[in-house]
Order: C-alpha cells, then structure tokens, then sequence
C-alpha cells in the first residue's frame, strides 16, 4: 500500500521541496546516490570498474521547466563524456538519460529533447561508449522510442529501456529485439493507472519472463535490470538456452543494492553494469527507490529521528 504513495509524492512539488530542503537526508540517500558532482563520481567508476563491475551513470534530475535547465543538463552530459574519455573505459562505463531532464516535456519537447540528446550521443560515441534512453512514465514512451529510432540511424548502438509492467512492452520488445539493438528489461518504477498496466507484482514478474524469453530469442543484446534473484537465474537459464555466450547479454542493477549479488555475478563470468546516479536533484530517484521497497522508509525515518 505505501508504494503507490510514496510514487504519488514523488511528484509532488511540495514534497520535493520539503524533502529536498532537510538536513536529514544525508546517509540515506547517499546509500543510493554517491555523489553530487563528476569529481565526486569518477572515483566511484574507478572502483567499481576495478572489481571487475561495468557502470552506466545517470546525472539525476527530471520534469524541469524551462530550455535552459534542459541545456544545461546536457552540458552536464557533455562534461561527464568528456572525463570519462580520460579514464578510458569503452562501453565499461555507459551513460543512462532521461529525455524529460532533456525538455521532453516542455512546448516542442520532442524535437527539443532530440537536440540535446544527440550531442551527447555524439560525444559518447566517440570516446567508443553508448547511451541508454530510460523509460519514464507511459505518456513519455512513444516519444522515447522515437527519439531512440531517430538515433539508432546514426548510433545503432543507443540502448533503450523496455518496462514488464506495461502490456504493451511485448510489442515494443519484439519490434526492437533486432540486429544490434541494445534493451534493457525493467520492472517499471512509476504510478501507472490498470488501463495501461499491471497492478500485481506476480503479473508483471510473469511479463517480465515472457519479455525477457522475446529478447534473448532475439538478435539483440538484452540488458536485464533487475535485482529479483527469481529472475535473475531465469535470466541464466533463457541464456543458456538460446545458446548465448556471457558476452551477449549483461546483468544491471542500481548502486547501492544488492552489492554483494554484483560482485558475485561478475566473479561468475557474467557481465554485471551497476547503474549509479549522482547529482543535486535526486528527490525523484531517491523517492522511487523508497516506494520499490518501502522498508527503506523505517532507515529515512530513523535518520531523521536520531539526527
Ligand atoms: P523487486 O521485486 O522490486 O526487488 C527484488 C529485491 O531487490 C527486493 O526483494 C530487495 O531485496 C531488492 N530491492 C529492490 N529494490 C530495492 C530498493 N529500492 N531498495 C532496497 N532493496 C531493493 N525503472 C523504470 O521505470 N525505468 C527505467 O529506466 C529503469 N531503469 C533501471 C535500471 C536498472 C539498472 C535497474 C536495476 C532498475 C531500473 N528501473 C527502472 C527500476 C525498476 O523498474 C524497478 O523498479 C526496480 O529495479 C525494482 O525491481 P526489481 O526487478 O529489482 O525487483
């Protein structure tokens, strides 16, 4: 029951400002957000990197209002491009976008989040590294999977983020489970209404294996994003059947959870890409990850308890 809640709040301007405002929420969102700047990340790639882990990095922030702030998220992009360049990583370190922190939402959103998503593609490409478009709310998607198409054209490589809880995610992982295609499979983090998805978590984790059968039958690289252990060793098993090599599908999940299951997985032979959010603007991230799980709530309340 708290989920849909705490998923109800996490778009509330009130909250966010009350949340964002308090001096209480330190440790616990550092457990989820490590860092609010590219010097504070970079090390963290490093480590990670170096136990053997792959990362793709989000600069958190969503739903702003104006060009501006879109433009300078992309520059925000641009410059953590331009540090990773130096680390030399390759695809090892990957970028993950949001296109409404990119203007998706705003008057001409489309073509203006398209504008600030290419440059950053762009620069990833040449430093031989990719990008992955989120998925956000459903209104957001058709949108999304255009801007990725658009992409694709030039960046075949440009991944995208499919969500189980959607009925119509079968459809759209068939279209995309081609040649080079790069998809990550998701559980699906927002509030969304019966009309348009599953409201039982037993039905989208059954979507989510009938999903993920479509993708590793497939001819593209699926990207499973998903701490559930269930589905993780189906994962294995859809694997070995359509006769993948552990080169040819990777594992994902979100920094700060599970980390033990990370590295076990890596020491496996599998590849394993932890996806890491840093920045100032996290209350819409750190909210989420509340509402998946809403024992984490007992640890934020604590904290501001014994603060
Ligand atoms: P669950 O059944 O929710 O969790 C399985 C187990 O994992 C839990 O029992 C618990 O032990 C642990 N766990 C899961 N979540 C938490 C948490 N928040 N705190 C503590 N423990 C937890 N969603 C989108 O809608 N769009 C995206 O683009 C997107 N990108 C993602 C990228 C990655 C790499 C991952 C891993 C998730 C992403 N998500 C995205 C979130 C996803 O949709 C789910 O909300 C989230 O992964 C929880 O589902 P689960 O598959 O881990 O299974």
């Amino acid at each position: 029951m708290l989920g849909p809640v705490i998923l109800a709040a996490s778009r509330s301007d009130r909250m966010r400002r009350l949340i964002s405002a308090a001096p209480v929420t330190g440790p616990v969102v550092d457990r989820f957000i490590p860092g609010e700047t590219v010097d504070d990340v970079l090390p963290i790639v490093q480590d990670l990197t170096d136990r053997g882990l792959e990362v793709t990095l989000d600069v958190v922030g969503e739903d702003i209002t104006t060009p501006e702030q879109a433009a300078a998220a992309r520059d925000a992009y641009l410059e953590l491009v331009e540090r990773l360049g130096d680390l030399e990583l390759g695809t090892r370190a990957e970028m993950s976008v949001k296109l409404s922190l990119f203007g998706q939402a705003l008057r001409g959103g489309h073509e203006l989040a398209l504008a600030n998503v290419r440059p950053v593609v762009e620069a990833a490409a040449a430093i031989g590294t990719t990008v992955t478009l989120d998925a956000e709310d459903h209104t957001t998607l058709d949108s999304m999977f255009a801007i990725h198409e658009e992409l694709r054209k030039d960046f075949p490589q440009t991944g995208c983020v499919i969500q189980a809880y959607l009925y119509r995610t079968e459809a759209d992982a068939r279209r995309l489970a081609d040649s080079g295609s790069r998809v990550r499979l998701v559980k699906g983090a927002y509030k969304e209404p019966a009309e348009v998805a599953y409201q039982q978590r037993s039905e989208t984790d059954k979507a989510y294996v009938r999903v993920l059968r479509i993708l590793m039958e497939g001819e593209g690289y699926p990207m499973i994003g998903s701490h559930d252990p269930r589905l993780i060793s189906i994962a294995q098993e859809l694997a070995r059947r359509a006769s993948r090599k552990p080169d040819e599908y990777e594992f994902q999940m979100l920094y700060g959870i599970r980390s033990d299951e990370h590295l076990r997985l890596a020491a496996e032979g599998h590849r394993m890409r932890v996806y890491t959010a840093y920045g100032t603007d996290w209350y819409g991230y750190f909210m989420r990850r509340l509402a998946e799980r809403p024992a984490n709530l007992l640890f934020f309340g604590r904290s501001i308890l014994t603060k």
